[in-house]
């Protein structure tokens, strides 16, 4: 089966694209733009508006993420599986993560272009979802079966249309809320031992 694992929160410990806004960008936008995704804007919407607020260089961006992003035990293990990465962040972010871990796999994101007056994000796949009504990871895995791994909004539409959900924090909530089952988890050896 298939093996889509979330970045942000998932594989990472902490959400690194909140990580980023709150030491380059606007804090105070994130807690005004956040509650209302999935109400008046959509996910990429609030990326979009939150990333045109740093200007910060690239390269300083991905050096802090270097020493201050922090991943969950078990990643060669789940890499082990072949996974790819599916990710409402950037390839400009997690690249340099995955190189310094020694881990090669393949990653579906988005992209940046940093400036001065602002970072523009350009989305890999602006398609309006026909299940949840705003671009959304789940098309772009159609196909053949799939197990999902998550933690937040962004993996929401795709958990449902897995066979197999492994998912924590507010995926879990979510999940919970409407009554379906997945299977929670830690770290990633937990979700590789399960499918192993
Ligand atoms: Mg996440
Ligand atoms: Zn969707």
């Amino acid at each position: 089966m298939r093996l889509f694992v979330d970045w942000d929160g998932t594989v990472t410990v902490e959400d690194s694209l909140v990580q980023v806004i709150h030491e380059f960008g606007d804090p105070a936008m994130l807690a005004e733009l956040e509650p209302r995704v999935g109400v008046d804007l959509t996910l990429h919407e609030e990326i979009a508006l939150e990333f045109a607020a740093i200007t910060a260089p690239l390269e300083e961006v991905v050096a802090w993420a270097l020493e201050n992003v922090e991943v969950r035990p078990g990643l060669r293990e789940l890499a082990a599986l072949r996974p790819t990465i599916v990710s409402a962040g950037f390839h400009e972010l997690i690249g340099p993560v995955l190189l310094r871990e020694g881990v090669e796999l393949p990653v579906l994101a988005n992209t940046v272009e940093p400036g001065p007056d602002g970072w523009v994000v350009h989305f890999r796949d602006e398609a309006v979802c026909a299940t949840c009504g705003e671009p959304c990871k789940r098309g772009g895995l159609a196909g053949e079966p799939y197990a999902y791994v998550g933690d937040g909004y962004s993996d929401r539409c795709a958990a449902l249309a897995a066979d197999r959900v492994f998912a924590r924090r507010a995926l879990a909530d979510y999940l919970v809320s409407r009554n379906l089952t997945f299977e929670p988890f830690e770290t990633l050896d937990d979700v590789a031992a399960a499918l192993t």
